[in-house]
């Protein structure tokens, strides 16, 4: 290290670095730190610890996610040099099927080019066999591995400050000195709590329980019923904010965000005639689960997520709300990484160059909470969910640039805007005007039952 004034701490030759946590978060910034690392021309050693085994079907593997890649996140990695292999990717996905309880519409991709990727985060629900097929967050841990860094295989314990470094022990009695410890574990607090004892002022992120559930499906009838289109719902039902369905190799992915969703919320939305109407008759997609859970979403970004030596990343930092938590991932990783090679690592550091990144995006899920709220709105309102149905079904005839609705709804959908965006867009004139427009037309238009 560079002097020993605390204030000045940097990454000199040698120097050796723990991410614990291999999902996205934790690959990405290291990824990143050994890319600028060499090309600053400073030698460091990295260890991704990693309790799961992405090769395990089942929640061995799992980290439990819809495993939407955005658009705007496949084409920033690309630039970035990392290409989603298409045995990654189960399935491109080309539009959205949105329902409503007055009908159902399709909204294409608004740039034929931008596909969005559905994947498995670990090998897939449990039971599933693929000679072909890699999960995600496999692929990018070994992206990692092929950069030079060490996977540790287990499960990190203990983590205490030391006079010169952090020394961080697992289960299976490991231990060792780092000049930097990167926490990228996600959203599982008696994990995060470790980093309470290095990181004295964190504060963790607000979380709210959500549904993934894996029905199998054979690859034929998904083709059938699903083809290459992710269900969205926007229902009328307690507690459910967005409902997905999304098609993959064998499996429909089940996913339900909003607040506090429980086995009783779960079933009223599997009861509902949109959402059965997607399946073959007579399916019993209860029964048909391979796998579920109940997995917890950031829903308000952590703080003091830094001190000296200390970087805490990804979704125990802050992240997208509701929407492409991977991409947020990346964000922080790379801005944690950048800060860590290019500056230094003392709390200073952080608080310079890396607060400002993750008060962007805790910023911008301020301004999601109003279009969420917005939606609710909508959702709840027969006579705005007619408009909003009949101007999505009008725009789709019409060129791209002309589709307002479609495309603040596409991207409200996937993420793939930042919500200031989607949100400037939201309130144009002619955007409100149009919807006003079909709103009131429908309200005196009498239409037979289950249509608009
Ligand atoms: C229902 C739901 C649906 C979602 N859908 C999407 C989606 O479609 N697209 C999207 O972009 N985002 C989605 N997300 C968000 C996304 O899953 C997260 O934002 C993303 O996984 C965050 O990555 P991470 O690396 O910070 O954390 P994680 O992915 O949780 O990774 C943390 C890793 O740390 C490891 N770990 C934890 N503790 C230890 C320890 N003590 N020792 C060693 N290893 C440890 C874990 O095993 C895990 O692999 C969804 C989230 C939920 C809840």
């Amino acid at each position: 290290m560079k002097g020993n004034d605390l204030n000045n701490l940097v990454l000199e030759d040698g120097a050796n670095i723990a991410v614990v946590g291999g999902g996205p978060s934790g690959s990405f910034f290291t990824y990143f730190a050994l890319d600028f690392a060499d090309r600053y021309g400073l030698d460091v050693n990295i260890d991704i610890f990693e309790a799961k085994d992405f090769t395990c079907s089942g929640p061995a593997g799992c980290n439990h996610c819809g495993g939407i890649i955005s658009e705007s996140l496949i084409q920033t990695l690309s630039t970035e040099g990392i290409i989603l292999p298409s045995n990654v990717i189960r399935r491109g996905i080309e539009s959205y099927t949105m329902h409503v309880e007055q009908g159902t519409t399709v909204i294409k991709t608004p740039l034929k080019e931008q596909r969005i990727a559905s994947v498995f985060r670990g090998f897939g629900p449990r039971g599933s066999v693929s000679e072909i097929y890699d999960s995600f967050d496999n692929f990018l841990l070994n992206l990692c591995i092929e950069k030079g860094a060490n996977k540790i295989s287990d499960r990190v314990n203990e983590v205490s400050r030391q006079p010169d470094g952090i020394l961080v022990k697992t289960k299976s009695s490991f231990e060792k000195k780092y000049d930097l410890v990167v926490s990228a574990v996600g959203l599982n607090k008696q994990t995060y709590d470790l980093f309470r004892n290095v990181c004295s002022s964190f504060v963790p992120p607000r979380t709210t329980k959500t549904f993934i559930g894996e029905i199998y499906l054979d690859g034929a009838r998904i083709d059938k019923y699903f083809g290459n289109s992710m269900h969205v719902f926007l229902l009328n039902l307690p507690h459910i904010k967005f409902g997905a369905l999304i098609p993959k190799g064998q499996y429909v992915t089940l996913v339900l965000l909003g607040s506090d969703i429980n086995k009783k919320v779960v079933s009223g939305f599997l009861a509902s005639r949109q959402v059965r109407d997607c399946f073959p008759q007579g399916t019993d997609i209860e029964n048909q689960m391979a796998c579920q859970c109940y997995p917890s979403i950031n829903v308000q970004g952590a703080k003091s997520t830094f001190d000296d030596r200390v970087i805490i990343i990804g979704d125990t930092s802050s992240s997208k709300l509701y929407k492409n938590g991977i991409g947020a991932a990346y964000i922080t990783a790379k801005a944690a990484a950048k800060t860590a090679i290019f500056n230094g690592i003392s709390g200073r550091e952080f608080k310079k160059y890396y607060q400002p990144v993750c008060n962007k995006l805790d910023m911008d899920n301020g301004v999601g909470k109003f279009i969420f709220l917005a939606t609710g709105i909508i959702q709840k309102s027969v006579a705005l969910k007619r408009g909003m149905l009949s101007m999505v079904i009008s725009e789709q005839k019409k060129a791209a640039h002309q589709r307002r609705m479609s495309s603040v709804l596409w991207d409200t959908f996937t993420g793939s805007a930042s919500y200031k965006d989607i949100f400037a867009r939201f309130i144009h004139p002619k955007l409100i005007l149009n919807f006003l427009r079909h709103t009131v037309e429908k309200l005196f238009t009498n239409k037979p039952k289950n249509t608009i």
